[in-house]
């Protein structure tokens, strides 16, 4: 009995490419109570690796997060099973936006303390006190009205290459960092504005309704089913596109593009560009945003310093990297000193605050 993956990356993006089978790349995610979240991800392994599902699916005693892709023709056989599930039956699964097949090459399902890393300790509040659910028409109207702070509730990497118009982003790293600088931002507003949230697929949100009723916000609303969802709703029923730009996703692919608007900037030359780059050099790998001429010029990498690296031969450049570990450059996403046109996010939120009040 096999319960963890065994083929390298590159051997799995041979067998997707020989496979030739289109795939879906969805997520989920979902608060239970899971008495042995071991026993259940061995179970959700064995039932989901010969149906070749891929992705990365977090378990712990709160619920599942899992973002994943499958072939589609196995889709119905996946959804059956997962109506087998009390909890998982008839869940909403968001479908991205753009399929890739190389979304996922593996399939990793983790026990977790818990399924967001969200820095809370939830005994201090109600967590099932939920903000107001909206789908996207609804989200629309309430964005509209001048009684709305929008708030987005991801990290700044991610709402620097696309947002929600008007919508307030806070310059934050983590999800309990943004938590606060809300809180105090609007803690005159918290009876007189509506406080309407949205993140990537909703999750964020779930947590962040009950925080923030918790600490008195009396008009409390959340995107349902998050970006995604949105974009789906918005295509179905063709309602009109608030977002703008591109939909950064945690797999291979980066980020989704839900209008044609680029609203961020290459952070070498600040020419418009949204593409997200890891720097080239291995002992960096930061994330941030290179435009196409940059990335000629600076061979993939975020500094003359890594590009002088990354030109040395292999052995070299791991020579060098002994005893160093990783360079903490990975964990600051785009913010390293040396890139002249990072966005400062936190400016633009106080720009908005000021608008707001006056
Ligand atoms: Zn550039
Ligand atoms: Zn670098």
């Amino acid at each position: 009995m096999q319960l963890y993956n065994k083929l390298s990356a590159e051997e799995r993006a041979e067998l997707i490419d020989n496979a030739g089978k289109s795939r879906l790349t969805l997520s989920f995610y979902q608060y239970a109570k899971i008495g042995n979240p071991q026993i259940f991800r061995d179970h959700l392994f064995l039932t989901w690796d010969p149906m070749e599902v891929l992705g990365r699916i977090y378990v712990a005693h709160e619920g599942i997060n899992g973002q994943l892709s499958l072939p589609a023709d196995r889709f119905n056989e996946f959804k059956s099973h997962l109506d087998t599930i009390d909890f998982l039956k008839d869940i909403r699964l968001n479908v991205a936006v753009e399929q890739d097949n190389k979304s996922f090459l593996k399939l990793k399902v983790k026990v977790r303390n818990k399924i967001v890393a969200d820095g809370l300790n939830d005994d201090t509040f109600d967590v099932r006190n939920k903000g107001v659910h909206v789908d996207a028409g609804k989200f629309n109207e309430l964005i509209e009205d001048e009684n709305t702070v929008l708030v987005d509730m991801r990290n700044h990497y991610e709402s620097e290459i696309g947002h929600f118009k008007n919508a307030v982003t806070p310059d934050v790293d983590t999800f309990r960092e943004s938590l606060d600088i809300i809180e105090d931002d609007l803690k005159a507003h918290k009876e007189d504005k509506n406080l309407v949230m949205y993140c990537t697929g909703g999750i964020r949100c779930e947590k962040a309704s009950a925080y923030f009723k918790h600490k008195g916000f009396k008009n409390v609303f959340q995107l349902e089913g998050g970006i995604i969802e949105y974009t789906r709703q918005v295509k179905e029923d063709q309602l009109e596109n608030k977002f703008l730009g591109q939909n950064f996703v945690f797999d291979e692919r980066r980020a989704e593009r839900i209008s044609d608007d680029v609203i961020a900037n290459c952070h070498q030359c600040g020419a418009p560009f949204d593409v997200h780059t890891n720097c080239a050099n291995e002992a960096c790998h930061l994330l941030f945003i290179q435009c196409d001429n940059c990335k000629t010029e600076m061979d993939s990498c975020c500094s003359t310093a890594c590009k002088e690296i990354h030109a040395l031969p292999f052995e070299e450049q791991k020579e060098l990297r002994k005893g160093q570990g990783n360079s903490n450059d990975i964990f600051k996403k785009g913010r390293a000193d040396h890139l002249p046109y990072k966005k400062d996010l936190r400016n633009i939120f106080d720009v908005l605050k000021t608008q707001k009040e006056a």
